[in-house]
């Protein structure tokens, strides 16, 4: 499967998590120009939704809205169309991700709260409580599922259970782990989650897609505050027209995420790339930890997507490590922690474990080296 590994020496794998590495074959879906309203297109869209909702566990109850743009504006397109002015959000914050909806809401003048945590902690559902109680304004609790600043997989399941006997609603940005971490939305009474093409259905970069409750998009018409982004809107369209985009769509990008949805279902679905997945971060961990790279979170919270190192040594070149797998064909990722020198090894997309053991051997080739020196 890993057809696609340097035909060309200017070629890397990417080691970020998303865009990341995708298959020949979802790269060739893109060589055919589509009509935006001819049937086959449409059919094209009308079946990714209808996959997307069968990967969510979700029936008729909910419904698919495809959004144009990265997944920060799938974010913002529920954010910013869902909340009426009698709503106030609670946002579980344990990284960028978390932080960056905060900054969406209080851009719309949208009523939030926000709750942190250290970066390497999952928000805990007791102290979620207590702010619960102490904080009857809130409506809605929205959270990051796997943080992709730090690889922490945060706590679905405690968080729901807090937040549902409230009679909360429930917002999740599920971006990196959608398709490879199985996530069963109607039983975690979810009411929005939203991903995008380019992470773990390993589609390419270029639209978001919003899983949601077709009552709580209904009831969302209105409250929208910009054109491009209301969700109410775009989904009406995709409904009316069965599968027409409301403006234009990023067609080579759909079909080529269609093709990767039929690829994670030969793969063997989220279960057999979920195993994957935890499979090259297990081995890329423990041979990570070999060469004197400690990882920053813990075993029991680390997802299975990316994982951050700290540097090993004062003198430690981040930039020099990152030229010497580039011109090796790998290409790594920088930390996102403002405290801490870190750098991060993402593993989804077409990475496998001969690709896992060819980094490390030239990870150790680099360590070896400089511990010569
Ligand atoms: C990738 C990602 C996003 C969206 O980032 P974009 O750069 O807009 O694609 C949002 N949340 C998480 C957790 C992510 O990993």
């Amino acid at each position: 499967m890993s057809d696609i590994f340097q035909k060309d020496p200017n070629t890397y794998k990417l080691l970020t998590p998303g865009p990341l590495t995708t298959s020949l074959s979802v790269r060739e879906a893109m060589l055919v120009d589509r009509c935006t309203w001819d049937d086959d297109y449409k059919t094209m869209t009308e079946d990714i939704r209808r996959r997307l909702l069968k990967l969510a566990h979700a029936g008729d109850d909910y419904g698919v809205v495809l959004m144009q743009g990265s997944g920060t504006f799938g974010v913002e397109s529920v954010l910013s169309s869902v909340p009426s002015k009698d709503d106030c959000v609670l946002v579980l914050v344990n990284g960028a991700y978390s932080v960056r909806q905060c900054e969406i809401l209080e851009r719309y003048g949208i009523a939030y709260r926000r709750l942190d945590f250290a970066w390497d902690e999952v928000p805990s559902a007791e102290k979620t409580a207590a702010f619960l109680d102490e904080h009857p304004e809130v409506t809605i609790v929205s959270m990051v599922h796997n943080e992709t600043t730090t690889g922490i997989i945060n706590d679905l399941g405690a968080i729901a259970a807090v937040a549902k006997p409230r009679g909360l609603a429930f917002f999740v940005d599920a971006m990196s782990s959608f398709g490879a971490v199985d996530i069963d939305v109607p039983k975690l009474g979810i009411d929005f989650i939203v991903s995008s093409a380019n992470k773990c259905i390993q589609g390419v970069p270029g639209f978001s897609y919003i899983i949601g409750r077709r009552d709580a998009i209904e009831a969302s018409k209105g409250n929208a505050r910009t054109v491009s982004l209301d969700l109410y809107d775009q989904w009406r369209v995709l409904e009316k027209d069965a599968g027409k985009w409301r403006f234009t769509s990023p067609t080579h990008v759909v079909a080529a995420f269609h093709q990767a949805l039929l690829e994670l279902e030969a793969e063997g679905g989220i279960a057999a790339r979920a195993a994957r997945y935890a499979r090259t971060n297990r081995r890329l961990r423990a041979g990570m930890a070999e060469l004197g790279f400690t990882a920053y979170i813990d075993e029991a919270h680390q997802g299975p997507i990316i994982t951050t190192f700290f540097y090993p040594s004062e003198d430690f070149d981040f930039k020099s490590l990152y030229a010497f797998l580039k011109a090796k064909g790998y290409v790594i990722y920088p930390g996102k922690l403002t405290d801490r020198d870190t750098f991060r090894l993402g593993n989804i997309g077409e990475i496998y474990d001969e690709d896992v053991e060819r980094i490390l051997a030239i990870m150790r080739e680099y360590v070896e080296a400089h511990r010569a020196a």
